[in-house]
């Protein structure tokens, strides 16, 4: 397999389940003793998460530049940003790496037309559900209609993510308010819906009915196992 180069570490709590589920899934492919070929690097999440929120995001294109250079240079033959809301400086790291970059958006958008939808809820952090960097992505390259929470619900899903899964927590409280959210996407409209969130999948199980609820961090995971294994020998 080409070996694949993570930055991750926002937060650690998602980066555990792309390390955990790409090995499972080379194991699932190759069998054995095979595990995967990567390298990682896991940020301090603290000071990233303190520059979005000053709006810096040259300065986070930046560091993500730094990782995926240092990544290249341990060998990495494939990029992944193991986070969406990362993807807002997706542009900057691909244009200044030699490394293809394994963007979550292709991840996202293949899997929802893959089920015949033409349009999608999509949930993730305030900047993923307000900002045209996902939506758009999703529009301008899989013709998808991309739905939203009202503002208060993105409040609350927002507030879920960083203070709650983020930090480790997993409140089944928590779970009944995004369930009854994406209940009102799908009333909206919603042919399937994204957990366009990284730690989303840590407290909303997928499901196909009564639509597909996709999980980002998986998509990503099998859509870089393609990639890195399309050409593999063995
Ligand atoms: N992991 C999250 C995401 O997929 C949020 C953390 C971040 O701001 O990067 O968007």
């Amino acid at each position: 397999m080409k070996r694949l180069g993570l930055i991750g570490g926002m937060s650690w709590e998602s980066t555990q389940v792309y390390y955990r589920g790409l090995n499972e899934g080379v194991r699932a492919r190759q069998g054995g003793l095979h595990s995967a070929d990567l390298v990682l690097i896991s940020v301090d999440f603290a000071p990233i998460a303190a520059a979005q929120q000053r709006g810096n995001w040259g300065d986070l294109a930046l560091r993500l530049q730094q990782a995926a250079e240092q990544l290249a240079n341990a060998g990495a033959e494939l990029l992944m940003i193991c986070t969406n809301t990362m993807h807002k400086v997706a542009p900057e790291v691909a244009a200044n790496t030699p490394l293809p970059l394994l963007h979550i958006g292709d991840a996202s958008g293949t899997a929802v037309v893959d089920r015949g939808c033409r349009s999608v809820g999509l949930l993730g952090t305030r900047f993923t559900m307000q900002e045209a960097f996902y939506r758009d992505y999703l529009t301008q390259h899989y013709g998808l209609d991309v739905y939203t929470p009202e503002p208060a619900q993105q409040d609350l899903v927002h507030q879920i993510i960083f203070e709650e899964l983020c930090q480790g927590r997993v409140e089944a409280k928590s779970r009944t308010v995004i369930q009854a959210i994406i209940g009102q996407l799908v009333e909206n409209g919603a042919e399937a819906v994204l957990l366009g969130c990284t730690e989303l999948g840590l407290l909303i199980p997928e499901s196909e009915r009564p639509v597909p609820i996709l999980d980002t961090t998986r998509l990503h995971v099998d859509y870089a196992l393609n990639a890195a294994m399309a050409t593999a020998k063995n």
